[in-house]
């Protein structure tokens, strides 16, 4: 599927049209100094010589109106635009209409220079291609699964502010070509990326998902960049304000004045620097031992957040072409068992054609890596499905956490014993499964030791009764149940319910619920798991993180995605309302499942 990629910047616009799989391209545009008297563009295709044009005082409707003729003789299926910032309102890549675009408009405030910039991008194209899909591709899209305590700044929370996360197309992308390259599924890998170009962050990727990176609220926050200045004192701030400086000064220091310009006095280019700092430069010298000790922070510090690491991948413009920093990234990495070397590292070169070079000797048991980036193709690649129908499916979407409180199912018959002949349960709340229910009846559950009361039941009503409790309330009640699945009752012990119209003793159907997640067809055909199937989930909760094994899969259409667990396993791992869970392997280069259980779950 051909796919229009725009990139809008605020001066700038880039164009790609390509091959939503191949990744081939057929155009090229990139435009420079829109809005000034030194616009201009290029237009490349393979086999023709590149051509310039100069266009004074274009902007991005100008431009791509002046490019479309030729573009469109090819046939596009679908546009992708690049949008820096989905705020919490995105977190996929989505369809655009004037809501969607309602909602972009909105989030100007948390990206005041690009978003305008996007969006002037996305109106010009839909007004000169008004048949075609356009769909947005955000780049805090893959960082939507960062954890509570890793988004999270140590400031008042009603303030609103939190981190956000960049570059997520890129390092997506380049964590899906290292494990292609190693030959494994993203889902048994724990990947430090590095993004290193004139922007620069780094993400820790665990098991498909960006659990931390270095960007934040904006993107400044983090690495040393070409102009920006990344991590810094919030107090240097205060005392810049408070010693005279206006708001835009420091604006301007921050985000055009620091960073590798401000350290080294001659630019933000790498490749400068590096020769300054090789003639004896200092203040160059010094502009690439921050850059570098920077970086050698941050992989150690993802490292013990993720318990580990597999892969280091380097991407981007320095990433992949600067030897030099690469080299001082990685040394006396070896305590963390990445051995690097040195003569691969010399000679590693990437393109689209080879995206994966490796940089560490054969016995590193991590493995450190050189990868192409192509941010146009990782977009074009989610547009390509979205167009095609399907949504774009995360590789390892996190699973929402449900925590079922004790409950009771009942027949009819068993309804008309316990509250009267003729009655009919009532609805109290709806739950997250389609069509089930909390009633406003309750029980009291009896047991040979205690009685709990105040049991809610749940409806509709079932082929059979069954009481659900956990472990703590089997102790209580003095009865030792089985952990089954809802609806396997067979064997299992009795129990006898109060309610206000009868007593009812059942004599099998308590059971302590086994953990399960509901899903549906098109949800277990995106985690790779089967109707039965057992698998391990870990829980990013936000106050003890806890991988529970033992997790059944039970799918039906009619199903919402949900993990369910009881009170005492909800207590365990103290989770609280919104926290997920991601489905990870059951260890390195294992398998996603361990087993398939024999019980056929309904
Ligand atoms: P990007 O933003 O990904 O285009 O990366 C731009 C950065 O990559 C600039 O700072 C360049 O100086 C740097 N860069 C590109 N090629 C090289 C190279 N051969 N050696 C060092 N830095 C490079």
């Amino acid at each position: 599927m051909q796919i229009l990629v725009l990139n809008a910047g605020s001066s700038s616009l880039k164009v790609d049209l390509l091959d939503s799989q191949s990744g081939d391209r057929t155009a090229t545009l990139r435009a420079q100094r829109l809005g000034t008297p030194q616009a201009s563009y290029s237009l490349e295709s393979p086999g023709q010589a590149r051509q310039s044009t100069e266009l004074p005082g274009a902007d991005h409707a100008a431009v791509l109106q002046a490019v479309l003729p030729t573009l469109t003789k090819h046939p596009i299926q679908a546009v992708g635009h690049r949008v820096v910032h989905g705020g919490t309102d995105f977190s996929r890549p989505t369809k655009l209409d004037s809501s969607v675009l309602a909602t972009i408009a909105s989030l100007e405030s948390l990206a005041p220079l690009h978003i305008p910039a996007n969006l002037a991008g996305i109106h010009t194209a839909m007004a000169l291609l008004p048949d075609l899909p356009h769909i947005a591709v955000f780049d805090t899209a893959f960082h939507s699964t960062l954890p509570r305590r890793a988004r999270s700044y140590a400031i008042p929370q009603e303030l609103g502010y939190r981190r956000y996360g960049f570059h997520g197309p890129s390092h997506q992308y380049v964590s899906k070509s290292a494990a292609a390259y190693l030959d494994e599924d993203p889902r048994d890998l724990r990947i430090i990326t590095c993004h290193l170009g004139n922007g620069a962050s780094v993400t820790a990727v665990e098991y498909g998902r960006s659990v931390e990176t270095s960007m934040g609220y904006t993107p400044l926050e983090g690495l040393v960049m070409g102009t920006r200045c990344g991590d810094l004192d919030p107090g240097i701030l205060l005392d810049m304000l408070r010693s005279g400086k206006t708001l835009d000064q420091v604006d301007d220091i921050l985000n055009r004045g620091s960073g590798m310009a401000g350290l080294s006095g001659v630019g933000n280019d790498l490749r400068d620097i590096e020769d300054r700092a090789a003639d004896g430069d200092e203040a160059c010298r010094l502009a690439i031992q921050v850059l570098t000790h920077r970086l050698r922070k941050y992989i150690g510090a993802y490292a013990a957040v993720m318990g580990g690491v597999d892969a280091i991948v380097f991407t981007a413009g320095i990433g992949e072409n600067s030897a030099l920093v690469r080299h001082r990234v990685c040394q006396r990495l070896d305590f963390l068992g990445a051995r690097f070397d040195e003569d691969k590292n010399r000679d590693a070169q990437v393109d689209r054609n080879t995206p994966v070079a490796e940089i560490s000797r054969s016995n590193s048991r991590v493995r450190i890596l050189v990868a192409k980036t192509d941010e146009a193709r990782a977009i074009a690649g989610a547009v390509g499905k979205v167009a095609a129908g399907g949504e774009e499916l995360a590789e390892n979407p996190p699973i929402p956490i449900g925590i079922s409180a004790r409950h009771i199912h009942l027949t009819q018959e068993a309804v008309e014993t316990l509250f009267g002949p003729g009655y009919t349960l009532t609805e109290r709340a709806p739950l997250s499964q389609p069509g089930q229910f909390a009633c406003n009846e309750t029980l009291t559950v009896v047991g040979p030791k205690r009685s709990i009361e105040g049991v809610r039941v749940l409806g509709p009503i079932r082929p059979k009764c069954q009481v659900e409790v956990s472990r703590t309330d089997e102790f209580f009640l003095g009865i030792d149940a089985p952990v089954r699945a809802s609806g396997d009752v067979a064997n299992t012990p009795g129990v006898t319910l109060k309610g206000p119209a009868g007593t009812l003793t059942l004599k099998e159907g308590l059971i302590c619920a086994w953990r399960h997640i509901h899903m549906t067809n098109a949800d277990a055909e995106r985690y790779g798991v089967k109707h039965g199937d057992i698998v391990d989930v870990t829980i990013n909760s936000s106050g003890r993180d806890l991988t529970f094994g033992d997790v059944m899969i039970r799918v039906k259409d009619s199903y919402a995605l949900e993990m369910h667990i009881d009170t005492d396993e909800a207590n365990a791992a103290q989770i609280s309302r919104g926290d997920v869970g991601a489905l990870v392997s059951s260890g390195k280069g294992g398998t996603l499942l361990r087993r398939r259980t024999n019980f056929d779950p309904a």
